[in-house]
């Protein structure tokens, strides 16, 4: 078998598409363009990539867009003050903060100070919790970028047997939230699906993964998912971005694709949605915040 591939990047300019149409209009109707302030401390390079792919997809869909580079040695004070102002600028519909942060500041008091009207990453503990209690407000990107990715290549996650493979904040868990709620009007994106989330705790690895119908991988480690993990015909997300040998790859081993009913490629997959579901968590603020 070999997998169908899961195409992000196409679907992600399709998104794209859609949000510039919207963006076109509401500007022909005289609105305010969706506006993003991005903020980046210090000089990561990957995070420096990372803010101007956002940054140039905002720019193509018509979005204002503003990158706020501050030096390394910004104290929490200093990026605190550039926050207030983000918050209370008409022009700024969502405020995103690169992280990781330097160590002199507390990655959780920025998340906190960001107002959850403009929190387009969905990190703020109350976007948090209305995520958790089925009403969100935004849904988190990556997240959201997985289930569109299953949902408009045609594959269901009602009653599936899922398995998420890392549960940190920004992706298994939130995922996990999406995936287990039961769908509502508020809620369209949850999945009904069975969840299990697995981790470096987590004993037999392979037999939780040979479980799942659905497998996501979010680890940060290059070929931790090997083909003996995957059930044969199941379908495969793999989040995980590694540099090896300067070279992008995921956390899934190139033979799960013979394994595999349908797979999403690392680079062209949950990247570019995750970019794409920034632009739409963004407009989606300004039509919170200007109707
Ligand atoms: P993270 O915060 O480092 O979390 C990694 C998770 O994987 C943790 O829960 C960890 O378990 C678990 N884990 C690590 N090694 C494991 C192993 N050998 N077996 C089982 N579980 C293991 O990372 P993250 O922020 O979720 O990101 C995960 C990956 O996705 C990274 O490669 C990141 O770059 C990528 N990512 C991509 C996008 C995108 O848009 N494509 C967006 C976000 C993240 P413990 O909790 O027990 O430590």
């Amino acid at each position: 078998m070999t997998a169908r591939k899961l195409d992000g990047k196409a679907l992600a300019t399709t998104l794209r598409a859609e949000v510039a149409a919207t963006v076109a209009e509401r500007t022909r109707l005289g609105k305010r363009p969706p506006g993003l302030a991005a903020v980046l401390v210090g000089g990561d390079p990957a995070s420096a990539v990372y803010v101007r792919n956002k940054h140039k997809a905002c720019q193509e869909a018509g979005l204002a867009s503003w990158i706020h580079q501050l030096p390394a040695d910004t104290s929490q004070q200093q990026l605190l003050e550039l926050i207030a102002q983000l918050n209370a600028s008409p022009e700024v519909h969502g405020i995103l903060v690169q992280l990781p942060l330097p160590k002199q500041i507390q990655d959780d008091a920025i998340i906190r100070a960001v107002i959850p009207a403009k929190d387009v990453d969905c990190f703020h503990p109350e976007n948090v919790g209305l995520l958790a209690a089925g009403h969100p407000r935004f849904y988190p990107c990556t997240p959201h970028g997985v289930v569109l990715l299953l949902n408009r290549n045609g594959i269901t996650t009602l009653g599936k047997e899922v398995v998420i493979v890392g549960r940190s904040n920004i992706v298994g868990k939130p995922l996990a939230m999406m995936l287990m709620q039961k769908p509502t009007a508020s809620n369209p994106a949850a999945g009904d699906a069975t969840v299990t989330v697995a981790h470096t705790r987590t004993r037999d690895l392979a037999a939780i993964c040979r479980r799942a119908e659905i497998l996501v991988a979010a680890v940060g480690s290059p070929s931790v998912i090997t083909p003996d993990m995957v059930q044969p015909g199941a379908v495969v997300i793999d989040v995980g971005t590694n540099s090896v040998n300067g070279k992008l790859t995921g956390d899934v081993h190139p033979g799960v694709a013979e394994v595999a009913s349908a797979l999403s490629p690392v680079p062209g997959g949950v990247g570019p949605m995750t970019i794409a579901m920034l632009l739409v968590n963004t407009l989606s603020a300004a039509k919170m915040i200007d109707g």
